[in-house]
């Protein structure tokens, strides 16, 4: 492409203050260093990460800093040593990323890469402790690794998944946070026997991806928009028309089906 090699001149919604409205600036990325790939991002969305970073209670700040890491993008251009990426390559970003030779990688129990797990200290590329984004000459802090509420964005390449390019990118971008994490949790960890009866608190992206995933358990919706309070139904109910339902939010009303 054109701009391999270049500085790319984009927008991105910088956070320069703990809790301050993000900002939409003009910002310069830098090409990508040895095993890294620049990405354009195409789209992201927000998880509540972000914004528990963002509003860094407790926390050692760091800012000003780009957040986002739950998205979908395109292979700009790739640094030095990367050969299983090339331009044009439909990506989505991965915050706990994998180097694919630490023990950690080789095991089939962990995905806590010695090189790659993420890692919400670190502001600067791996390769060479330093930020891709600059404005003005002033650098900006990556955020785990992705940064993707950039139109541009530098990842080490250990933490880009190659998709299939027929996948639509404005749906799939939740792969790389929300569903992943829910089916990863319900897989990898909870493991529950065929025929558990299992609960789920909180039915956002994550929740629902476990329920995706077990379709016939029992969900707690304790975050329900109905006034009443706690609900409980089964998704089979939801198209069972012999069910009593709440008028405003379709759960189940002192009913166990
Ligand atoms: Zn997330
Ligand atoms: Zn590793």
């Amino acid at each position: 492409m054109a701009t391999a090699g270049k500085v790319i001149k984009c927008k991105a919604a910088v956070a320069w203050e703990a809790g301050k409205p993000l900002s939409m600036e003009e910002v310069e990325v830098a090409p990508p260093q040895a095993m890294e790939v620049r990405v354009k991002i195409l789209f992201t969305s927000l998880c509540h990460t972000d914004v528990y970073f963002w509003e860094a209670k407790g926390q050692t700040p760091m800012f000003p800093r780009i957040f986002g890491h739950e998205a979908g993008g395109i292979v700009e251009s790739v640094g030095e040593g990367v050969t299983e990426l090339a331009p044009g390559d439909h990506v989505l970003p991965v915050f706990t990323g994998e180097c694919k030779e630490c023990p950690h990688c080789k095991s089939a129990e962990s995905n806590m890469c010695d090189l790659l797990r993420i890692n919400t200290d670190r502001g600067v590329m791996i390769g060479d402790g330093k930020s891709r984004f600059s404005i003005d000459g002033k650098p900006i802090y990556h955020f785990v690794g992705t940064s993707t509420f950039s139109e541009y964005t530098v990842m080490h390449v250990g933490c880009v998944a190659k998709i299939n390019p027929e996948a639509p990118l404005d749906k799939v971008c939740v792969l790389s946070c929300g569903i992943s994490t829910g089916l990863g949790a319900s897989i990898n960890v909870a493991k529950p026997p065929k025929g558990s009866t299992v609960a789920i608190f909180g039915l956002g992206a994550v929740g629902l991806a476990v329920s995706a995933l077990i379709p016939l358990l029992i969900v707690l919706q304790l975050q329900s928009a109905c006034a009443t309070g706690l609900h409980l139904f089964t998704p089979s109910c939801l198209y069972d028309s012999g069910c009593r339902r709440c008028k405003d939010c379709r759960c189940i009303k002192d009913h166990w089906c």
